[in-house]
């Protein structure tokens, strides 16, 4: 198969010294509630999706790898500590939400719903705010600069965080 038409998608970690490109089409899209999964990401599940039938380049720098289990390894950001990879004998998965665009990548199936949190189900029914709604907050908020990597490729890191050198 030629790549020259495939599908290309971008993503990296929260400080961008991790970054990577997917070529090709992206394979399952799922969300995990194992305990595992939940450890690894520090949150209530995590969504992967399978690059398996895809090119997969660490385009800068690389993760450093958690020996999670006899057969798995989870990469993640060793500056910042973004969870990137789940990588399996049977294939890599990527973390959803450290792609670029993360909007198109939607999960068809949920695992390890034995250990899904009580509360889980119930989280799109409570109260929603936007982030300046946060009246505690936004004394803050209003003149706050992002040290994030942005959403796209950059030729340079470290990225030029608004300093004069
Ligand atoms: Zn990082
Ligand atoms: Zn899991």
């Amino acid at each position: 198969m030629s790549l020259d038409n495939a599908p290309r998608y971008s993503g990296g970690c929260q400080c961008g010294r991790v970054r990577f490109r997917v070529e090709g089409a992206l394979g399952d899209a799922s969300v995990c509630h194992c305990r595992m999964c939940q450890k690894a990401s520090g949150n209530f599940y995590l969504p992967l999706v399978s690059v398996r039938g895809a090119r997969l380049t660490w385009t800068r720098g690389a993760p450093k790898k958690f020996r999670s289990s006899n057969h798995a390894e989870r990469g993640f950001c060793s500056d910042c500590g973004t969870p990137l990879s789940y990588e399996a004998p049977d294939g890599i998965a990527l973390s959803i939400a450290a792609f670029d665009d993360p909007s198109g990548i939607a999960p068809t199936i949920q695992w390890g719903i034995e250990e899904k949190l009580p509360y889980v189900d119930s989280v799109p029914a409570l109260p929603g705010k936007t982030t300046l709604e946060d009246e505690g907050a936004a004394s803050f908020l209003h003149d706050l600069v992002s040290y994030q990597h942005p959403d796209y490729d950059t030729d340079q890191w470290p990225f030029d965080q608004g300093k004069k050198e």
